[in-house]
């Protein structure tokens, strides 16, 4: 299941199984955040979690 990342810089969210060098939105090279969602109540692995993003 995919790791869903965030950008810090530009707030694009995506699933890739590690953050990429440069987000593919705004081509910065960012922080990623793990937005993935770990519990039952945001739908599991391979969702975002709502309260992170
Ligand atoms: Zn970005």
């Amino acid at each position: 299941m995919l790791t869903q990342w965030k950008c810090s810089h530009c707030g694009y969210t995506f699933g890739a199984e590690k953050p990429p060098e440069e987000c593919p939105s705004c081509k910065e090279k960012c922080a990623f955040m793990d937005v993935s969602c770990y519990t039952p109540e945001c739908g599991g692995p391979g969702n975002i979690d709502p309260r992170l993003t």
